[in-house]
């Protein structure tokens, strides 16, 4: 995976910053997809891994990082998913 989430959004943010329709809406969009991106991170959380997604994996096994959230999100944001 190439693309990061955070790096696929920015573009996005500037231009919706240059909008002047519904400002509080976009900031929620935004918002929401960052408290996702901030849960499904690499490392920490039992298995304190950087293969490892943090908040899918749990004391009965691992997911691999990018998990399926993530990749989820970057392929809906236009992002490689490879
Ligand atoms: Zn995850």
């Amino acid at each position: 995976m190439t693309a990061t989430i955070p790096s696929l959004l920015q573009p996005m943010k500037d231009r919706l910053a240059k909008l002047r329709t519904s400002p509080t809406d976009q900031a929620k969009l935004i918002a929401a997809i960052e408290a996702v991106v901030a849960l499904h991170k690499p490392g920490g959380g039992y298995f304190a891994s950087d293969v490892a997604c943090h908040y899918c994996s749990n004391s009965i096994g691992y997911v691999l990082y990018p998990c399926s959230t993530v990749a989820a999100l970057v392929q809906a944001l236009g992002g490689d998913t490879a």
